[in-house]
């Protein structure tokens, strides 16, 4: 019986598996043409600084929308895009599309130095055409190099250190700052990191979410955001969703914040209305 249950659900293992490549596969094949399909597009989210409660910046974030799956989101599909290269072009292509559109969103709302935000990952770092192509899209985009911020999480550069560390240096050189995404996650020591050119770093939502239930997250917290200060780094919190933490972080004074509670992600013309709507706001 034992041996026959075994055998069963060694079956209904293998098939799963099975399962699971056809459709690593079929996705990876859809992405192949994703770029040419005009499925991608953009959302944006804002960052605000929480002294002033002004727009400091926009985070790009790659949506999929597939006529047939419906959007797809990019904790699927950027993983098969990483295993495949495909991230190499679809990299390419967020760079060049968020430089367009955060040069519309300035001219619109007179913020000529509102800052993007841009996810990398270190296999597009990495590849040797990675600085070429960034200089092509800067030049036609005529983009500020010192407007533009790349978010990198701290568990895929510690995979990658010795192989992103001079890229790092480079954009650097060419006044591009860097930001550690999803921080306190992957580990690593903060006297580790600033050995890295990065200036900011931006505290994953699993810590803001339980600032307030925990007061030991709480402590960790604020002794980052602390640390992080005194070695000259700025801290963003991610994934605040209520006024009781964004108070906190107020008082800790974490220098930005991001979240529902702020502003959702959304498209380049629904965040132009948005913002514009904000500002009237703050004008009446
Ligand atoms: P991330 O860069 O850490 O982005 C933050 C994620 O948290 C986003 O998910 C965002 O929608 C979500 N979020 C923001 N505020 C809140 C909040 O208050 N509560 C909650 N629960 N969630 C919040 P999204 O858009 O699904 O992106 C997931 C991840 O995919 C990103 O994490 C980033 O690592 C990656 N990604 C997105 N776009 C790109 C891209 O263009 N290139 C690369 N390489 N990675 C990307
Ligand atoms: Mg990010
Ligand atoms: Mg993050
Ligand atoms: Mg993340």
């Amino acid at each position: 019986e034992a041996k026959r249950r075994g055998r069963s659900q060694c079956q209904a293992f293998s098939q799963e598996m099975a399962q699971r490549v056809a459709r690593h596969h079929e996705l990876e094949q859809a992405l192949e043409t994703a770029i040419d399909r005009n499925q991608f597009w953009l959302a944006y989210q804002p960052q605000y600084d929480v002294a002033t409660g002004k727009v400091v910046a926009l985070e790009a974030l790659l949506r999929w929308q597939h006529p047939v799956w419906g959007s797809v989101g990019p904790d699927q599909f950027i993983p098969i895009a990483e295993s495949s290269g495909l991230i190499v072009p679809i990299g390419a292509w967020v760079m060049r599309r968020a430089c367009e559109e955060i040069g519309q969103v300035r001219a619109v709302l007179g913020e000529p130095e509102l800052r993007i935000a841009i996810n990398v990952s270190p296999h597009q770092l990495i590849h040797e055409d990675f600085l070429a192509s960034l200089n092509d899209t800067l030049r036609e985009c005529e983009a500020d190099p010192r407007l533009i911020e790349l978010e990198i999480t701290e568990t895929s550069l510690m995979d990658s250190v010795e192989d992103v560390l001079p890229i790092l240096t480079q954009l650097r050189e060419r006044g591009v700052s860097i930001a550690i995404d999803d921080f306190g996650t992957g580990f690593s020591s903060l006297s580790y990191l600033i050995r890295f050119p990065v200036q900011r770093l931006k505290i994953d939502r699993v810590f803001i979410n339980e600032i307030e239930q925990a007061d030991s997250q709480a402590t960790v917290v604020s002794a980052i955001i602390a640390m992080a200060h005194k070695l000259g780094l700025e801290v963003l919190a991610e994934g605040v969703e209520t006024e009781r933490q964004h108070h906190w972080l107020q008082r800790q004074k974490c220098d930005q914040a991001q979240g529902f509670l702020l502003g959702r992600p959304m498209s380049c013309a629904d965040l132009i209305d948005s913002l514009q709507i904000q500002r009237n706001l703050r004008l009446n």
